[in-house]
């Protein structure tokens, strides 16, 4: 089974006003809906802070600390979707910038789930 990461926006689970990271995503990758193709394992799930600096590292120390490297890194659809929009980064900035430091694809939403 594909192993995959869920990075989402922390600005918004934390707010209390969305979704808190409950079950869309979650759903999304059991069931092999949304944007993934296929059932998946949630390997790694954590949230960007703003100004989105800790994104990498943090993915770098979950990939360290669970000797997991996942197949793919997805972006949530509250991260790579949100209207309006990140007021510090485009999702396909950061997305590049995970791509260039780990060498993993990474896609931009996870579901359509409202
Ligand atoms: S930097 Fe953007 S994507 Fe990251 S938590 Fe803040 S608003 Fe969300």
């Amino acid at each position: 089974m594909k192993q995959v990461a869920v990075i989402g926006c922390g600005a918004y689970i934390n707010s209390g006003y969305g979704c808190p990271g409950e079950w869309r995503c979650l759903k999304a990758a059991a069931l092999g809906e949304g944007t993934f193709n296929e059932p998946s394992q949630v390997v790694a799930f954590f949230t960007c802070e703003c100004p989105g600096r800790t994104v990498v590292p943090n993915l770098g120390m979950a990939m360290k600390l669970s000797q997991i490297k996942p197949d793919a890194v997805y972006f949530s659809s509250c991260m790579a979707k949100s209207k309006p929009g990140c007021p510090y980064t485009k999702p396909e900035d950061l997305a590049k910038m995970i791509e260039n430091a780990t060498g993993l694809q990474v896609v931009l939403g996870t579901h359509d789930y409202h």
